[in-house]
C-alpha cells in the first residue's frame, strides 16, 4: 500500500476532536487512509514512498456540500426576481427536457466547481427525472472524476392534476420511484467506511409528492444501513401556506406525521421553524443543511443557525442549486453563513430616545470556525459518516491545501484559517480525494476542463432550442 508524507504545513487545521491547529504540521496517509497526524518534527524519521513539502500552504479537512441540484447549472441566472413558487413553475418545463447526456454534463460542471472550491464530498437530490433518465449517469460522473458522492435519488410524483405544483410531464409513478431506489441501493449504496458511493432517498417537499411515498421511502431506507432521507423543508413561506391548506399543518408537523424526523434525516432549509420545531429537531436527531446564497437570492429568510446550534441541531453546509445560488462554491457559502447569521435581527436598533429604528445583529453571532465547522464536521454528521469531516489517524485522506503566499491572503499570517473565509472565497492548490491527487499545483490532474465545458455547451445549445 503506497504512502504519502505531507510535511512543513505552515498552518494544519485538522477539525479534529480537540480542534487542534498545528504549526508546521505533517500527515502520513497510507492507501486511502490516514495514519499519523502531528507536526513535523515528530513525523520526522517517516519514510514514505512519496514526500510532499507543502511548506506556505495551510491544509484542512475536504469540505462536505450537503445539498445541490447540479442539473439546475443548465439554467444559470434565470428568474432572477421573482417567488420561488414563480422560479419553480418557470423552469420545470426547461427541466423537462432533461435526458442522461445533461444530467451527466451538469454534474460534471458543478462537480469540478466543487473541488476547486475545497468541497471533497457531495450529496446531489435529483429530482428531476424525465424522459427515463436515471441517477446513474451521476454516479458515473462522481466515479471518474474521484469525487466522495451520496447521490439523493429524488422524486416528485404529486403532479397538478393531483393537487401538486409541478406539471405532470416531471412527475414519476411512485411504484417506478421506489422501484428505482431499491435498484439503486443494490447497485452502488456502500455502506462501509471510507465508501466513495452512498445512496439517499429523497422525495423532493411537501408540495411535490404525497404522503404515501414520505413513508414508503421512509420505511425502503431504513430496511438498508447506512441510508439516509433528505428533503426540502420549511424553505418558504408559500411552502407553509400550502402545508396548511392541504394536510391541515405546519411542515414540519407534516414530516413527523410521515415519520420524517431522526438521526437518518437530513433536510435543506428549515427556516421557518419555531422554538418548539428546532426543539424537535434537536430530540429526534433531524438535522438541517443551511443553504445562505440560495435563501438570500430567493429572499426566503434566515434560518435560526445560532439558535439551532445552542439547541444541538445537526448544522451542515449546502450550495443548493445550481439555479438559485447560482455558483457552487462551499468556501462562498461559508462566508455567507457567518455574515448572514450577523444580520439576522436579534435587538432592535436605537432603543434610545428617538424611537425603533430597524431591526440589527450581532458580530457574535456565528464566528468564521463555526462555520467552516458546518462546512467540515457538521456536513459528515448529517451524511452520517464517522470517517470524513476533520483529520485525525483512521479517517479518509481528504484534505485540501491552499497557498497562502497571494493576494488576498497577505497580510494573514495572525489567522490564516478564518482568513479562507473571511478574505476568500479562494481556489484550492491541492485536493486529495480517497488519497487520490485531484488537484495539484492549482490544476485538475485527471480532468480536462475544456472537455467539460465543450460538453455542457452542447447540451445547453439542444434544450434551449426547444
Ligand atoms: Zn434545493
Amino acid at each position: 500500500m503506497p504512502t504519502l508524507l505531507v510535511k512543513n504545513i505552515e498552518h494544519l487545521a485538522t477539525f479534529d476532536d480537540a480542534r487542534r491547529e498545528i504549526k508546521g504540521g505533517a500527515l502520513l496517509v497510507r492507501d486511502n487512509v490516514i495514519v499519523r497526524v502531528g507536526t513535523t518534527t515528530e513525523l520526522a524519521g517517516t519514510v514514505a514512498d512519496r514526500v510532499l513539502d507543502l511548506s506556505g500552504h495551510i491544509v484542512m479537512p475536504g469540505m462536505v456540500n450537503t445539498h445541490h441540484h447540479m442539473y439546475q447549472n443548465l439554467t444559470r441566472v434565470m428568474v432572477q426576481d421573482d417567488d420561488l413558487f414563480v422560479w419553480l413553475t418557470t423552469l420545470y418545463p426547461i427541466w423537462a427536457e432533461l435526458d442522461d447526456e445533461a444530467i451527466y454534463a451538469s454534474a460534471r460542471v458543478a462537480m469540478a466547481e466543487l473541488i476547486q472550491s475545497g468541497c471533497t464530498t457531495s450529496s446531489d437530490h435529483l429530482y428531476v427525472l424525465p424522459n427515463n433518465c436515471r441517477i446513474d449517469s451521476e454516479i458515473r460522473a462522481a466515479q471518474e472524476i474521484g469525487m466522495r458522492f451520496h447521490a439523493a435519488r429524488g422524486a416528485m410524483s404529486r403532479g397538478q392534476s393531483q393537487g401538486g405544483l409541478p406539471p405532470d410531464s416531471c412527475v414519476e409513478k411512485e411504484d417506478a420511484i421506489l422501484k428505482d431506489a431499491e435498484r439503486l441501493i443494490h447497485e452502488f449504496h456502500d455502506p462501509d467506511r471510507h465508501a466513495m458511493n452512498r445512496i439517499v432517498l429523497a422525495p423532493c417537499s411537501p408540495f411535490s409528492v404525497t404522503p404515501g411515498l414520505m413513508k414508503e421511502a421512509a420505511q425502503l431506507a431504513r430496511s438498508h444501513k447506512g441510508v439516509h432521507l433528505h428533503s426540502h423543508l420549511a424553505e418558504d413561506l408559500d411552502e407553509e401556506t400550502y402545508c396548511d391548506r392541504v394536510y391541515g399543518t405546519r411542515s414540519v408537523d407534516f414530516a413527523a406525521s410521515v415519520g420524517w424526523l431522526g438521526p437518518d434525516v437530513w433536510f435543506a432549509h428549515a427556516i421557518f421553524l419555531n422554538d418548539r420545531e428546532i426543539s424537535l429537531f434537536a430530540e429526534t436527531g433531524a438535522g438541517m443543511t443551511h443553504c445562505p446564497s440560495a435563501n438570500m437570492r430567493c429572499g426566503q429568510g434566515i434560518a435560526k443557525i445560532r439558535q439551532m446550534i445552542d439547541a444541538g441541531v445537526r448544522v451542515g453546509l449546502g450550495v443548493d442549486g445550481s439555479a438559485s445560488n447560482d455558483t457552487s462554491n462551499m468556501f462562498l457559502e461559508a462566508r455567507l453563513a457567518q455574515m448572514l447569521q450577523r444580520v439576522a435581527p436579534a435587538r432592535y436598533l436605537s432603543e434610545t430616545p428617538g424611537g425603533r429604528g430597524g431591526f440589527g445583529g450581532s458580530p457574535k453571532a456565528l464566528s468564521a470556525r463555526e462555520a467552516l465547522e458546518m462546512a467540515t464536521r457538521g456536513g459528515a454528521s448529517l451524511l452520517g459518516r464517522d470517517d470524513i469531516g476533520y483529520l485525525a489517524p483512521g479517517m479518509s485522506a481528504d484534505f485540501i491545501a491552499i497557498r497562502l503566499n497571494q493576494l488576498g491572503l497577505s497580510g494573514t499570517q495572525r489567522d490564516p484559517l478564518a482568513a479562507l473565509i473571511m478574505c476568500g472565497p479562494f481556489r484550492v492548490d491541492y485536493s486529495f480525494i480517497n488519497g487520490h491527487e485531484v488537484i495539484a499545483r492549482g490544476a485538475f490532474t485527471g480532468l480536462d476542463i475544456d472537455d467539460v465545458l465543450a460538453c455542457h455547451q452542447k447540451v445547453m445549445a439542444r434544450i434551449y432550442r426547444q
